[in-house]
């Protein structure tokens, strides 16, 4: 082969090689941006687990165990977000009060479901990222939030409705990390505090009435006292006299204390021991204690007991204190020659016990109030029969505990008829 020809030869058998080579090149790459599109694809539709081959050598091989990597990395830190995120949501959604958080514009960051229903949301559940203006229903509320609006101050405050619902709202400003000036929005909890109102009320009540209803005995025996020490020459008549209204004032003192004391045990089930009760040996025990009162007001005392063997698993004294109080009362509001009689009887799984009577009646007016701590129809008459306005409380407590209720039918001058329904079986 004469030279020139060899030299054509080989310069063709070197481009043929190179373009083969370019060739495969080509493939590859072709096949690897291919790869490459449908992984991105699947990226973008958050399929962060989809991997590129990485059998390629070379600088592809590279790129791909490099994407690869940034893949893994990206989906840990995804799934770090996405779990953080899960625990936030599971906290917000168990707190039992209201929490909106905004930032400073009244946009809304964080709110959960206690919060939604408190503010009357008009987009539930698509809160986030919209301006309370656009969400909150709730007028009053919305007032008194969008006054905090970037405040920089703790503050609480109560929002008393008409309805006498109450909520307290407490403010906190959320703070820069590290930075005690730039603020970027608040925190906004919501509660309703009706029931821890009323609960307070009741109380402050019931402390102003123990006080005065203690007060007013101590009073009397305190002024009888120093008349008695300062007349050391007083007729013995009127001395017997002074000592009697003495007596009587003491006595009363001691049923009032008696009874706070009963209240309250009841109250904090204190040393609540239960056993199986039959009612109606405890209702003949009652009816001897009260015996001898009916007998002299004259008044008939009787009972009808559908089933004298009937029991319930019950605080004995408890089951006592209950009848006791209820005929107590019929013959202290019964006048001379009146009749009380006790029913027992059965209906649906409830047993019903009846206390009537036919003396003064209770006004409809008071019918509701009369259960309530101190609460009398007639001070003064409650008071002359040694009434200390607590013993219907006392026996609406027993029956709540029993999971039981009372209520009254009564007609002025004709009588009353207090009716205790106690489940049969209290769980
Ligand atoms: P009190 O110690 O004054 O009797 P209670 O709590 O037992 O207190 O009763 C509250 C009020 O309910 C009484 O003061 C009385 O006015 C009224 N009341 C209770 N039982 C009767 C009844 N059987 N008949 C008429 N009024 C009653």
């Amino acid at each position: 082969m004469e030279p020139v020809n060899s030299a054509y030869f080989f310069i063709m058998l070197l481009a043929c090689s190179v373009a083969i080579l370019l060739y495969r090149y080509t493939i590859t790459l072709k096949r690897f941006l291919n790869d490459f599109v449908k992984i991105s694809k699947k990226v973008s539709n958050k399929e962060f687990h989809s991997r590129l081959e990485t059998s390629a050598r070379g600088e592809l091989g590279k790129l791909s165990r490099n994407f690869n990597f940034m893949m893994e990395t990206m989906a840990n830190t995804i799934e770090e977000v996405e779990y953080k995120h899960l625990q936030l949501t599971s906290v917000l959604k168990s707190i039992s009060h209201g929490i909106l958080v905004l930032d400073i514009d009244g946009n809304i960051i964080l709110i959960n479901d206690e919060a939604r229903k408190i503010i009357k949301s008009k987009c539930i559940g698509n809160e986030e990222g919209k301006n309370i203006r656009q969400v909150i229903d709730f007028k009053e509320i919305l007032r008194e939030i969008e006054k905090y609006i970037g405040s920089k101050e703790n503050d609480s405050y109560s929002l008393k409705l008409e309805d006498e619902t109450v909520y307290k709202l407490k403010i906190d400003p959320v703070y820069l990390q590290n930075s005690k000036n730039a603020i970027i929005g608040s925190i906004i909890n919501i509660e309703n505090i009706t029931e821890i109102v009323k609960l307070e009320n009741m109380r402050k009540d019931f402390v102003a009435n123990v006080s005065h209803e203690l007060k007013t005995p101590l009073t009397s025996i305190n002024g009888f006292v120093e008349t008695l020490i300062m007349n050391e020459d007083l007729e013995v008549s009127k001395r017997n006299r002074f000592l009697a209204i003495i007596q009587k004032e003491s006595n009363r003192l001691k049923r009032l204390i008696e009874d706070i004391l009963l209240l309250s045990s009841i109250e904090n089930k204190d040393n609540l021991v239960t056993e199986n009760i039959a009612l109606y040996n405890v209702l003949k025990e009652v009816y001897e204690i009260v015996g001898y009162i009916a007998c002299s007001k004259n008044i008939e005392l009787d009972y009808c007991f559908e089933d004298e063997n009937i029991k319930i698993q019950a605080n004995g004294d408890y089951i006592k204190q209950l009848f006791l109080n209820l005929i107590d009362n019929a013959i202290k509001y019964t006048p001379e020659g009146g009749k009380v009689v006790v029913n027992q009887f059965v209906k649906n799984d409830e047993i019903i016990i009846e206390v009537i009577d036919n003396g003064v009646g209770i006004p409809k007016e008071d019918q509701n109030k009369i259960f309530q701590r101190f609460y009398r129809v007639d001070k003064a008459r409650s008071r002359s029969v040694g009434g200390t306005g607590l013993g219907l409380a006392i026996t609406k407590h027993i029956v709540n505990s029993l999971k039981g209720s009372i209520c009254v039918e009564s007609e002025l001058g004709k009588g009353s008829k207090f009716i205790v329904t106690i489940p049969t079986k209290i769980s």
